[in-house]
């Protein structure tokens, strides 16, 4: 089923986030993970596109076997870094002949290693044109990436917006949120792509907790605040990843009650492939 209709549905639409795993053993452990998180009816599943586009195969091939195996709604990110226009081109027509409806157009993240996002020579410049492209095949329901606390590289937060905008003129049918953990930024974020005349679902991105370090070096990367009072409770589970697991659920499940009662159009998660978190936030929710 298309995003567009997934999310026209009534109720909540759930989606996991997962990354292709490097090793056999890691995808047979996906796999194991994706039948228990079936449990709670998800809309859809997403299957991330390495940085710099370092997946590629990986990402598609992954995507493919979910669509044919799982009985699971499944949707590709596709990025621009790293990529002709010919490639991007080639990935799109491999996902149309195979079926997959749902594509997440994205700009992408820098190789690994490096800081700086150069465009390809031959590729495009930003994930519009991925859209534009995508929805010229007339096949594809099409997500794009928003950014509640600004993207990185924006030249300010109104043109950020703005970009937002034209990325949902193009053809977008959703935005799908970056983590972040202060559900204010989420409520601004929605209020003010209302006001410029926004009206597709803006479906927060969250991110249960697995690790104090790792969350920072999460953060960190996607220049996502932590709040004062959520910083002091990874110190206390500094060296305790069981405990720091507790603290995402608990802080995980907090944030979705609020974000439900503001009436969000669904719930995407940052599974980091691991079905726990998940599964125990949406029993709090009774899911
Ligand atoms: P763009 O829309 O191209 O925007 C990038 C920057 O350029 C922004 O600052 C924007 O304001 C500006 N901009 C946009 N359009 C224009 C324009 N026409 N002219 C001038 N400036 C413009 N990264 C990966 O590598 N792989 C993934 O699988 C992946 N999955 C993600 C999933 C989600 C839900 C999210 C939120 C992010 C994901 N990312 C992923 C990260 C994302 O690719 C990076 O944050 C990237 O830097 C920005 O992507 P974008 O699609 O917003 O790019």
């Amino acid at each position: 089923m298309k995003l567009a209709d997934l999310y026209a549905r009534p109720g909540l639409t759930l989606s996991v986030e997962f990354f292709p795993p490097k090793t056999e053993k890691g995808e047979e452990s996906l796999f194991n993970e994706i039948e228990l998180i079936k449990r709670i009816h998800p809309g859809f599943c997403s299957v991330t596109y390495g940085a710099g586009g370092s997946t590629r195969e990986k990402t598609v091939d992954l995507v493919e076997a979910i669509h044919e195996k799982c009985g699971l709604e499944v949707m590709c990110h596709l990025t621009v870094v790293g990529q002709s226009k010919a490639d991007a081109r080639a990935i799109l027509e491999r996902l149309r002949r195979k079926k997959i409806e749902n594509l997440l157009a994205l700009g992408g993240d820098p190789p690994q290693g490096t800081a700086d996002w150069r465009p390809h020579p031959d590729g495009f410049q930003h994930a519009i044109e991925l859209v534009r492209e995508a929805r010229a095949m007339g096949v594809f329901s099409i997500a794009v990436a928003g950014f509640p606390e600004v993207h990185p590289r924006a030249a300010s937060r109104e043109s950020d917006l703005f970009f937002l905008r034209q990325k949902v003129e193009a053809g977008a049918a959703a935005v799908i949120t970056q983590l972040f953990f202060d559900n204010d930024d989420y409520f601004r974020f929605v209020e003010d792509l209302a006001k410029l005349g926004v009206t597709v679902p803006i479906v927060p991105g969250i991110l249960p907790i697995l690790s104090a370090p790792q969350v920072r070096r999460f953060a960190s990367l996607c220049c996502a605040k932590i709040p004062a009072a959520l910083e002091n409770q990874l110190k206390r589970v500094e060296a305790d990843d069981n405990a720091a697991v507790d603290l995402g659920i608990e802080y995980a499940t907090r944030q979705c009650e609020g974000l439900i009662k503001f009436g969000v159009p669904g719930l995407h998660f940052y599974s980091l492939n691991k079905s726990h978190s998940v599964l125990a936030i949406c029993k709090n929710l009774a899911f």
